[in-house]
């Protein structure tokens, strides 16, 4: 799956978190919006209905109060058979006086229609000379009452009596009515607000209280009120009265409205809030109705008003706060949905952005390791032959191994070397050397099964896992056929080369210790093949190991031996013929072994050749005889030259030669000119700059360079041309035949004319007969070095010799050859 179609599939799953949590969010906000609306609506609303139940109480009791100004009025008429006009003036000013929105009171007696002329002709003659029962007309004028049966005309007015005086109180319908109802119940009756005389606007309430004579009977017949006294109040300031003494909370409007009344009559009054600043204007009852309300009835005499109280705006019924709280809870909530989602959104960016991340390094991970694959791969080949590497071959051995443990398989390791190669690389040069090496690689594929694993471990050694194999025969034909395949012809462009190889073979057995142990199992073997003459396969046996062990013992005993001093130097006297000079001695050294006696150099040189112990050994001969030629001088002696051998790995070892010959003698004090250098072809092998410059350096420091040994190693010619030594030394195997006039006389003769072309000394060693001596002067050659003078000796042996600087032919028979080599 790819990143992107990862990232696209999850994206929707992802966000139905965000949508699901923004609408939760504002559902919840909702919620909490609508709940506390509701709530403060309705503690608005308890707390409203509270004030409307206690301001509708107030109301009743003080409007009942209000109206009940009358009873006192009936009483005093109740109590008095003819109360005059000043008493009831002064007594109902009084009233007025306590009672806030009592405008006027009166008197209005019962007229019949036989009593009013004598009723009016009373009055007049009373001090209202004009007086007359009168009413309105439909225009508002004033007109004659007509003839009708009783009339309720105002005899006594506390207030503006001139005006109202004579008026006939049941003229107009509604106070008729109330008139009316009075009579019918006894008890007091109220009209609606209506206009009065003195006022057009229909803002007063007229309370009739009907008065009843004195002497009249109270329960038989229905009784005939002989007058009502009437109470004229101003709604509104009877009511602002009432609500002044005990002021409503602020914010409350308070309607009163007739019930029974419909379109502009119903109106009664409209008290608005103290709190309004500005005059409110009188709201449409069904508005009010609409909006948060209380409503109740209070009682006016016989008359019921209904009253609405509603809150307006600020104030302690203030709804407009719940909104603002709720609002502010909505926003609140929506805000913060909006800071979860807002986050929510963020964070799952970063998730996906995240995803996206992991996601591309997971697959720039992949292709590393691919690619790290790739080079692993490459790593594991072998870049010029394309073959397994020694890492990977010895990786694969290894797993080999261990399956064959645990599933008794079978294998074998092949450890192949091709003989000479090196002349190829020297003659051909190295990218012919390196083509021959293709083809070889090439030639082992074909010769082998796919199965069988092939690896170049370095320069021209092969090393070959053969599968599913353990027979002895079988293995020998496959080694067999690889040799005979590698030695065909090479046709290296346009130059035919023959390479012959040497194969090791180690076979897996249960005995076998590990992988490692078969590589050096095969490449014993092969080393074996390779001293067995090449071009031949050796199988490891035990015997090798032995061998192995041998050389491991022997190179532990000469390092304990240079520890413990058992080294020591023989010197043998080299001379020149016929004089019998001592002209120089040749330092060999010994070895006195503690349970084997006096051990020879052929013991234990190669093998310390061979594991690198050669070099310690080289340094303490190059010292033990630069302190010997000491102490021969301080003996009084005069040494001569004396030669010491030096090996290859000592020849090309870390500190070069000159330096360690120059601080050694320098160390000991011993002048060149008394030593000589014998190196032998094997490590002149590789005629390299490096090697050359040595030697020319060492000569440099007055140290004599000679080549022991010359014609048996290496049979070019070549180094003697690069490498400018001092002398040739002629080996003692050429001298055996040399009295016979042999191919080794020749050869002696040879060598000698060739040192001579070069000019250089030479020098024959083994020289052990007066034939060979004799031999050697007819060819020239004047220094010798054998047993017919001396064989090698220890140095207090060599004391008089040395004394005497002469030497006559040895008076012991030479040693024969076996002797020699065992000591
Ligand atoms: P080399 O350097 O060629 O030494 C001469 C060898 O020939 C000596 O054997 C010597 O004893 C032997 N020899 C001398 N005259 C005669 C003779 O008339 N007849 C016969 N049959 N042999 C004669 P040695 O001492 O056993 O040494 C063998 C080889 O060991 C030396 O051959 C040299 O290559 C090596 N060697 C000896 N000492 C040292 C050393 O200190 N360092 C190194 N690197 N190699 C040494
Ligand atoms: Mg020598
Ligand atoms: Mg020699």
């Amino acid at each position: 799956m790819s990143s992107q179609s990862f990232s696209a599939d999850a994206r929707p799953r992802r966000y139905l978190v965000t949508v699901a949590a923004a609408v939760i969010g504002t559902l919840i906000s909702l919620a909490a919006f609508v709940a506390i609306s509701k709530w403060e609506q309705r503690i608005a609303d308890l707390k409203l209905h509270e004030i409307a139940g206690n301001y509708l109480q107030v109301l009743n009791s003080d409007l009942e109060r209000a109206t009940e100004v009358l009873y006192p009025l009936r009483a005093y008429f109740d109590n008095s058979d003819d109360v005059s006009r000043r008493e009831f003036q002064a007594f109902s000013k009084d009233l007025r006086k306590r009672l806030n929105g009592l405008r006027n009171t009166g008197w209005a007696p019962r007229v019949g229609r036989a009593q009013r002329q004598r009723f009016e002709q009373w009055v007049r003659d009373h001090g209202f000379p004009g007086f007359e029962i009168w009413q309105r007309d439909a225009d508002g004028h004033r007109v004659r009452a007509p003839q009708r049966d009783e009339y309720f005309p105002v005899l006594y007015a506390e207030n503006q009596s001139q005006q109202v005086l004579g008026f006939d109180m049941a003229s107009p319908p509604a106070r008729a009515a109330a008139i009316a109802r009075a009579g019918a119940t006894g008890e007091m009756a109220a009209t609606p607000p209506i206009a009065t005389l003195t006022k057009s606007e229909p803002g007063d309430f007229i309370v009739f209280m009907p008065v009843y004579r004195r002497e009249a009977p109270r329960s038989e017949t229905p009784r005939i009120p002989q007058g009502y006294l009437c109470g004229i109040f101003e709604t509104g300031p009877t009511i602002a009265g009432i609500l002044g003494a005990r002021p409503l909370p602020s914010g409350v409007d308070v309607y009163f409205f007739d019930p029974t009344e419909t379109g502009a009559k119903r109106s009664i009054l409209w008290h608005p809030s103290r709190t309004r600043t500005a005059p409110a204007q009188q709201p449409d009852e069904a508005a009010m109705r609409a909006g948060l309300h209380a409503s109740g009835i209070i009682r006016v005499a016989d008359q019921q008003w209904g009253v609405l109280f509603a809150p307006a705006g600020e104030g302690a019924i203030a709804p407009s706060n719940a909104i603002a709280i709720a609002i502010a809870v909505l926003i609140a909530g929506l805000l913060m949905t909006a800071a979860i989602v807002g986050y929510l959104l963020r964070s799952l960016q970063r998730t996906l952005r995240l995803e996206f991340l992991t996601e591309s390094l997971r697959g720039a991970t992949a292709e590393l390791q691919r690619e790290s694959a790739k080079v692993a791969r490459l790593a594991s080949l072998d870049a010029m032959t394309g073959l397994a590497n020694r890492v990977s071959f010895l990786a694969q051995l290894s797993t080999a191994f261990a399956a064959a443990r645990q599933h008794d398989g079978r294998f074998a390791v092949v450890c192949l070397d091709l003989d000479h190669f090196k002349d190829v690389n020297d003659t051909l040069g190295h990218p012919i050397g390196d083509r021959l090496l293709q083809i070889a690689a090439r030639r082992l594929i074909g010769m082998l099964k796919a199965g069988d694993l092939i690896a170049r471990l370095g320069g021209d050694e092969f090393a070959i896992l053969l599968a599913e194999v353990c027979d002895r025969d079988a293995i020998a034909a496959i080694a067999a056929r690889l040799i005979e395949g590698l030695a065909e012809r090479y046709d290296l462009d346009g130059n035919a080369a023959h390479v012959s190889a040497s194969l090791g073979i180690s076979i897996y057995g249960p005995a076998t210790a590990s992988a490692e142990a078969m590589m050096i199992e095969a490449d014993l073997a092969l080393y074996s093949a390779k001293s067995e003459g090449r071009n031949g396969y050796v199988f490891h046996c035990a015997a090798l190991d032995s061998a192995v062990r041998e050389r491991v013992r022997v190179n532990d005993e000469l390092q304990a031996a240079l520890r413990n001093g058992e080294l020591t130097l023989h010197y043998q006297p080299q001379v020149e013929v016929p004089s019998g000079r001592i002209n120089g001695l040749e330092a060999l050294v010994r070895w006195n072994h503690p349970s084997r006696g006096l051990l020879y150099p052929g013991a234990f040189i190669p093998v310390a050749e061979t594991t690198g112990a050669i070099v310690g050994v080289g340094r303490w001969v190059l010292e033990e005889a630069c302190r010997q030629i000491k102490r021969w001088q301080a003996e009084g002696l005069t040494p001569p030259r004396v030669a010491v051998n030096i090996s290859a790995a000592q020849f090309k070892g870390a500190v070069p030669l000159d330096r360690q010959l120059r601080d050694t003698l320098a160390q000991y004090d011993v002048a060149p000119e008394l030593i000589e250098i014998e190196l032998t072809e094997f490590a002149l092998l590789e005629s390299t700059k490096a090697n050359s410059d040595t030697i020319r350096r060492v000569r440099e420091l007055g140290i004599s360079v000679a080549i022991d040994d010359f014609g048996t190693g290496y049979s070019s010619l070549e180094y003697l041309r690069t490498y400018r030594v001092n002398r040739l030394k002629i080996p003692q195997q050429f001298m055996t035949e040399v009295a016979i006039e042999s191919g080794d006389a020749a050869i002696v003769r040879a060598a000698l004319v060739l040192a001579r072309e070069l000019g250089m000394d030479a020098i024959a060693e083994g020289v052990e007969t007066p034939e060979q001596l004799a031999f050697l002067l007819s060819a020239g050659c004047r220094n010798v070095q054998g047993y017919y003078f001396s064989r090698p000796i220890p140095a207090e042996a060599l004391r008089p010799l040395l004394a005497c600087g002469v030497i006559q032919r040895a008076p012991a028979p030479p040693v024969s050859k076996s002797a020699r080599l065992v000591g």
